[in-house]
């Protein structure tokens, strides 16, 4: 008996023996691993392999921060795919790659920005970063601008992948402020002439203007035509039923047809004159002036603000006139021109 329980002993330290062994050699060889290698993760990203990371729970964090920013008028970030990581070991001298991994995926990505443009009649004037500021852009050109001209501001929402070329508010409101500006004086000066007119009008009648056969840079004014119709005279025209030669041009159409003002202006004349009968005249910038005449019915006044294309009296046969017709006179600088050197060409 005793000479197995010696046995048993025996071997119980021989096992514990190989056992320290093992696990000395285990911390060895660990510490000399450890002091040649580090751990790290070596980093895939769209099939391009971008070399090691040291921590990837700290670049996943840095890649949702990313994704998550909305600074900037940045709406969504998009990323195709995730880098993946592989555990390795690697050799202590061997420098991680950390921002060239974060660049990278900030390179590929899609970023959709967000922001507001403002337009005047109908185009874009700026860019800016808030709702807000463009509301409150609007409110405050309205309050300065509105009662004297129309202020044809309108905000809209614009998603793009280009980077925004946003203004701050005070630069927004500078530049269409002056541009306000701009118009409200040419307003101000064009009523000013508006009334001037109207007492030559008023007191001289309209069939003043002498007449130009040449064709006359108007400008930068565009004209629309007043009704369709037939031409039934031309400009020039002599004939029995007039004083002088025809400084207009006579359009056919029926009795009560809305005439169209050719653009933009102010309403200088609206009353009667024996040959002109019902007449209405416009100025309008670049001293050009139109008349139209022998109307049925006036819808305007004098000194009334109008826009291109507004019906401002019907087609008519009042005064010196034979039938149904809207006699239309373009004048520059007080001299009749050839309507038909610029509309029913
Ligand atoms: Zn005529």
């Amino acid at each position: 008996m005793k000479a197995i329980f010696r046995g048993i002993k025996h071997y119980t330290k021989l096992l514990f023996k190989l056992a320290f062994i093992i696990i000395l050699g285990v911390i060895i060889i660990s510490i000399g691993l450890l002091i040649k290698y580090k751990p790290a993760f070596e980093v895939t990203f769209l099939e391009e392999n971008l070399g090691y990371v040291s921590n990837k729970y700290e670049v996943e964090e840095e890649i949702n921060n990313y994704v998550d920013n909305k600074e900037n008028c940045i709406a969504d970030v998009e990323l195709s795919e995730r880098p993946q990581y592989n555990f390795k070991l690697i050799s202590n001298s061997e420098q991680t790659n950390e921002e060239g991994v974060l660049s990278k995926v900030a390179d590929t990505a899609i970023v959709t920005y967000r922001m507001f443009a403002i337009k005047l009649n109908g185009e874009v004037r700026d860019y800016v970063e808030s709702l807000e500021e463009a509301e409150e852009l609007v409110a405050s050109m309205q309050k300065e601008y509105g009662e004297e001209i129309n202020v044809d501001l309108t905000i809209e929402e614009v998603y793009t992948k280009e980077i925004p070329e946003v203004v701050a508010i005070e630069t927004a409101k500078a530049e269409i402020g002056e541009e306000l500006g701009v118009k409200l004086q040419q307003k101000l000066e064009l009523k000013e002439e508006a009334l001037a007119f109207t007492k030559v009008y008023t007191s001289r009648g309209a069939n003043v203007s002498r007449m130009s056969k040449s064709v006359v840079d108007l400008g930068d004014i565009d004209l629309i035509e007043p009704v369709k119709g037939t031409i039934s005279s031309r400009f020039g025209a002599i004939s029995s039923i007039r004083p002088s030669a025809h400084k207009g041009l006579d359009i056919a159409t029926a009795n009560g047809t809305g005439i169209k003002v050719v653009a933009d202006g102010i309403v200088t004349f609206a009353g009667w004159d024996k040959y002109y009968g019902n007449y209405v005249m416009v100025l309008h910038k670049n001293g050009i002036e139109t008349c139209y005449a022998h109307c049925s019915k006036l819808y305007v006044e004098a000194g009334e603000e109008v826009k291109q294309g507004d019906i401002i009296a019907a087609v008519g046969s009042t005064g010196n006139s034979t039938g149904n017709h809207l006699h239309l006179e373009i004048r520059k600088d007080g001299v009749a021109l050839n309507p038909l050197h610029y509309l029913y060409k």
